[in-house]
This record gives structure tokens, C-alpha cells and sequence, in this order.
């Protein structure tokens, strides 16, 4: 053990860094290639909304002040937008920061978390850092098991991650398996709900996490500007729970954690409500066209109601993600999920879907032989 290793603190020692896709960038410089196509963030593939370009080039101008440390006006409409008051939002650079204040205010040392197999890694993360003691429950049929999550609860259980649609698996928890789950908890044990996906699911079935802050006083809804919005690259998610809650989560919040040019993008986002309408409307034609390609190919998928399908490409996993790589095409492995045989593709725009069915086809055939 090095010198540095002895001081590094308990929940830090065994911590494996997140990893995120693989940037165009990186790829171009690997391996000299042009027209790379990224599916492996779950990024809007239509870019950012043209308000959203002439309301960030503004406030540009006014980069030289610090930012409203309470993000006031994005904070505003927000509330109105979600039918809350605004001292129930927490605003967060992106939501993996809001992810990161709940186990911050709320996890000592020792104290259980609860998360799902094959749920989103940040979780594990935050959890871990603290030196958090996870329980981690066996997922069924890929997704978030409710019943056996709320079941394995105990006296030390300070909180419970339910990613609704997951990442990487693009399943979803019914408006009733979260009712039960939310009654079933005790009252001392906080709920955090991560709808990420939240604008992407139409399904009649899919619970708004929102609308039942009413009744949960421990639970807590996280939403980000990332994914449907197109604003991955500006880093801006938010928290909604009670007034109670959210006060504490301001206490650990950086002051200026969201920047002036993130909270200008985030409300023109929100005023840009074709260009929502629009990216979801693509999203579903997207999950159609990826799922019919991925039968044609004889390859079983996880159902998802996100932007992403999780297909099963078998034992050769790491392979095939090498050859779409050399192709061009970057998807996601999830091996570190516990996935090792999946590859997680984002729906891109149309012309990229085909590309990704074409390229894995023949990513297939070459690693076989
Ligand atoms: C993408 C994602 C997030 C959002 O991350 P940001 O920090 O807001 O970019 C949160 N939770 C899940 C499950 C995600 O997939």
C-alpha cells in the first residue's frame, strides 16, 4: 500500500470511476475515422433547440457575473410548469449532482442503501463514497423488483434508488408497483425516484413521480435537462420533495452549481415545447425501428420505454463493441451492470439507426469467425 493509498478515506478505497461512452473525439484520434456516430449517452440525436442557441449566446454576454446562486427564474418556471411551489426544487448540475446532495445530506457511514441490480451506477457511487453499506436486490425480468426492494428494508435503511425507467435496461415500475412500494415503506426511510426519461414514457401505466410527492413526505423526484431536452452537454437536473427536504439538500448544495449559461438553456428548453413534442415523437419511431432491426437480426432486447434499447448480442459482447467501434459506431457495454452479454444502443436519428443495425450485423459476422 503506497503512502497515498493509506490516506485516501474508507469509501473512496474501493471506488471504480464512472465510465462514460466513448466521446467522437477520442475515436477520431484513435483511429483516424470521420462520420462516428455516438449512441452510447442516451443524448438527444437532434441536437439543442434553436431557442435554446439564441437564449445561451445572450446570456454569454453576461458571463463576466456569477449566476443566480438560487436559479430563481429557472426555478420559477419550473414550479409553475410542475404545479409546485419553487422552495420544493433543488436545482443541481445535472441530476447526478442531485443524486449526489440526497446521499450527502442525508447518509452517514454504515447506514444501508438500497438499489436495484442492474440499476444506474451513480447510485453505487454516491452510496459507496460515503461509505454507505449497499444492499443491492436481484432484479426480475430485468427490471426494478419493487416488492422485494421495499422488502429489503431494515432499521439501518436510510434510503432507497428506484430508477423509473431504468438505465441500461429501459424498464419501467407501474403507477401501481410504486404505490405499493412508496406505502410500504416506512415513513423514516427516504424514496429517491429518478425519472430521467420521465418526458420520453407515454405508457398510460407509467407513475408521475410528482404527482405523488403529496402523499410521500420521504420521497423525492429527480429530473434533468439532459436527455429529452438536449441539454447533456450544460449540465442542468433538478430535485422536487417537500419544503423539508429540499431546504436540507441546499444546505450541501455548492453555491453557483448551476452556471448562468445552463440555467438560461434550461428555461428556453422549457419553453420550447415543439421541439420536446418533436424529440419524443422520434424517440417512439426510433425505439420501433431499432426493435424491428434487432428481430430481423434474431436478437433478443430488453423492452424499453426510454430512448435506448438494451439488446443481447451473446458472450462475444466486448467484441462486437470493438468492431462497431472500428466501424465507426459507438455503443455502450454494459458488462459493468451485469450485462456482460448486452450492448446498450441509444436511438439515434434515423439514418444512424440503420447504420447501427448494418454495422452490428456485420460486427457479428466478423466476430465469429
Ligand atoms: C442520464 C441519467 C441521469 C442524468 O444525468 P445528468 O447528470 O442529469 O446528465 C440520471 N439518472 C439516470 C438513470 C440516467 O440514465
Amino acid at each position: 500500500m503506497s503512502q497515498i493509498d493509506r490516506l485516501i478515506a474508507h469509501g473512496v478505497r474501493n471506488l471504480q470511476p464512472y465510465q462514460p461512452g466513448k466521446p467522437v473525439e477520442s475515436l477520431e484520434r484513435e483511429l483516424g475515422l470521420i462520420d462516428i456516430i455516438k449512441l452510447a449517452s442516451n443524448e438527444n440525436p437532434r441536437g439543442v433547440s434553436p431557442r435554446v442557441v439564441s437564449a445561451v449566446t445572450e446570456a454569454l454576454s453576461c458571463a463576466a457575473r456569477y449566476p443566480d446562486g438560487s436559479g430563481n427564474s429557472l426555478k420559477w418556471s419550473l414550479a409553475e410548469r410542475l404545479g409546485v411551489s419553487t422552495e420544493k426544487v433543488t436545482l443541481g448540475n445535472g441530476s447526478n449532482d442531485v443524486l449526489d446532495l440526497v446521499v450527502r445530506a442525508f447518509v452517514n457511514p454504515g447506514d444501508e442503501v438500497v438499489v436495484s441490480e442492474h440499476a444506474f451506477a451513480v447510485y453505487v457511487l454516491a452510496s459507496m463514497s460515503v461509505n454507505a453499506q449497499l444492499r443491492v436486490v436481484p432484479a426480475s425480468g430485468y427490471g426494478h423488483d419493487l416488492v422485494a426492494m421495499s422488502g429489503a428494508v431494515t432499521s439501518k435503511t436510510k434510503l432507497v434508488f428506484v430508477a423509473n425507467p431504468n438505465n441500461p435496461t429501459g424498464t419501467y415500475s407501474t403507477m401501481g408497483a410504486v404505490e405499493n412500494f412508496l406505502d410500504a415503506l416506512p415513513p423514516t426511510v427516504l424514496a429517491v425516484l429518478d425519472e430521467a426519461y420521465f418526458e420520453y414514457v407515454t405508457n398510460e401505466n407509467y407513475p408521475d413521480g410528482v404527482a405523488l410527492l403529496s402523499r410521500y413526505p420521504n420521497l423525492i423526484v429527480v429530473r434533468t435537462f439532459s436527455k429529452a431536452y438536449g441539454l447533456a452537454g450544460l449540465r442542468v437536473g433538478y430535485g422536487i420533495a417537500s419544503k423539508e427536504i429540499s431546504e436540507v439538500l441546499n444546505r450541501v448544495r455548492h453555491p453557483f452549481n448551476v452556471n448562468s449559461l445552463a440555467l438560461a438553456a434550461a428555461e428556453a428548453a422549457l419553453g420550447d415545447e415543439t421541439f420536446l413534442d418533436e424529440s419524443i415523437q422520434q424517440n417512439l419511431k426510433g425505439l420501433k425501428q431499432l426493435g424491428l432491426g434487432l428481430d430481423k437480426l434474431g436478437l433478443d432486447w430488453i423492452p424499453s420505454v426510454a430512448n435506448f434499447i438494451c439488446a443481447r448480442v451473446g458472450r462475444n459482447a466486448a467484441q462486437i463493441y470493438q468492431a462497431m467501434l472500428e466501424q465507426g459506431v459507438i455503443v455502450r457495454p454494459v458488462a459493468n451492470y451485469g450485462l456482460p452479454e448486452h450492448l446498450r444502443i441509444s436511438i439515434g436519428l434515423e439514418i444512424e439507426n440503420a447504420r447501427a443495425l448494418a454495422v452490428l450485423s456485420e460486427a457479428r459476422i466478423s466476430s465469429e469467425s
